[in-house]
Formats: structure tokens, sequence, C-alpha cells
């Protein structure tokens, strides 16, 4: 894939090799899947913008590697929610990792880096390129877990239902082992699966 600049200062290989240089070699290669996955989306879908949901899938979990005290440390130097410095990593490497990709890789387009916030936990309102992430990462060709094909079939027929179905899923299985909910978790969860 040809990169214009307009997201990310240098070429395809020089993002990837950012990212290289950030993960471990197997999450490296979870995210290579995210983006394989999230241009099949785009195409499928009929989005244009290719370079920006490759710049969006290539980062999305650049800070997942980083230490608490790291995280800790960007959400009080940049007066983030305080109430972020309660939770912990799988929701850090998301909202906090956007500030990191924004001031360490100057990806500053704020739709990628929304994408970033919520791919982890969703959320009420979901641009397609939100979707895309929220779904490519869950269901790329490396995930195995009771019901994968089933999400992946669903999520190919209507994203909005692909996006509702993991919610849903993921809420249960946080439940089933007593793990604390994110406020917005259950927002996403009220505004794509619950019924009135
Ligand atoms: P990954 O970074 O590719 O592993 O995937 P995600 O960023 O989507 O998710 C990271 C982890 O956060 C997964 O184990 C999710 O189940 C978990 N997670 C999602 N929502 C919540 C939440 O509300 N609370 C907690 N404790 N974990 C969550
Ligand atoms: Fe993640
Ligand atoms: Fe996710
Ligand atoms: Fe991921």
């Amino acid at each position: 894939i040809e990169y214009s600049n307009r997201y990310f200062a240098g070429n395809h290989e020089a993002l990837v090799a950012k990212l290289r240089g950030a993960l471990s070699d197997f999450r490296f290669e979870h995210v290579l899947r995210v983006e394989a996955k999230a241009l099949e989306f785009a195409e499928h879908l009929g989005v244009k913008d290719f370079e920006q949901v490759s710049v969006a899938a290539l980062v999305h979990d650049y800070a997942k590697e980083r230490s608490a005290e790291e995280f800790q440390q960007v959400i009080v130097a940049k007066h983030l929610d305080p109430d972020l410095l309660n939770w912990g990593n799988a929701i850090w490497h998301g909202v906090v990792g956007a500030e990191m990709i924004h001031d360490e890789l100057q990806v500053t387009d704020e739709d990628i880096l929304n994408a970033v916030r919520r791919h982890t936990t969703g959320d009420v309102f979901m641009t397609t390129l939100d979707k895309i992430i929220y779904m490519a990462d869950y269901i790329e060709d490396g995930r195995d877990f009771p019901g994968v094909d089933e999400v992946r079939e669903v999520t190919f027929n209507n994203i909005d239902e692909g996006v509702a179905w993991q919610t849903g899923h993921t809420l249960n299985y946080l439940m089933a082992k007593q793990a604390l909910i994110y406020p917005k978790t259950i927002l996403t969860y009220n505004a794509w699966v619950a019924q009135k």
C-alpha cells in the first residue's frame, strides 16, 4: 500500500518498522493481521481511504507493551481524566496509547486517534473507521475463540451486527471472570446490545 504522507511522515515500510520496534513478535504479527483484515473490510464496505485504515490498524496496539509507570506519567502530565489511574493496561493502551501515538509517531489525525481510543471498549457513537478497527482486532485470522467463525460471518454481512456481537460477548466474558467493567464498556453495551 502506497502512503501519501497524509497521516504519517514516512512510507508504509517505515511505519511497520516503528511497530516492529515497539512490540514483541507475536503482537507485531497480530498488528499485521489486523491491518490485513481492516483493509479487507474497507474494500468490502467501499471505504475509499485505505491509507487511513492502514495507519489506524498498524498503530492500534502501539502502546500495549508499555509499563504501568509510563501510562501513569502520561495521564498526569497530559491532565487526562484522573479516574484512568484506577484502571490498567487493557484500558490504558487505547485511551492513553492514543496520546503516545500522537506524541511519538506524530500521527495527528483525530479519526485515527479516536479509532485507537475506542478499539477496546467500543463507544456509543462509532464511525465506520472505528467499527473497522474494533472488528478487525477481534476477528483477525489469528483469533480463535468459541463463535469466531459465526462472528466473522455476521460481521461481513453487517458490520453493525458484528459490533453488537463483540460487545455482548466481551461483556459476558468479562463478567464470567468477575473482571472490573469500564463504564464505557457498559455504555457501549446499552447502545448496541440492550433492548428497551
Ligand atoms: P488486544 O489489545 O488486541 O488484545 O485487544 P483489545 O484492545 O480489544 O482488548 C484488550 C483486553 O481488554 C481484552 O482482554 C478485553 O477482553 C479487555 N477488556 C475490554 N473491555 C474491558 C473492560 O471493560 N474491563 C476490563 N477489565 N477489560 C476489558
Ligand atoms: Fe488492543
Ligand atoms: Fe478490540
Ligand atoms: Fe489488538
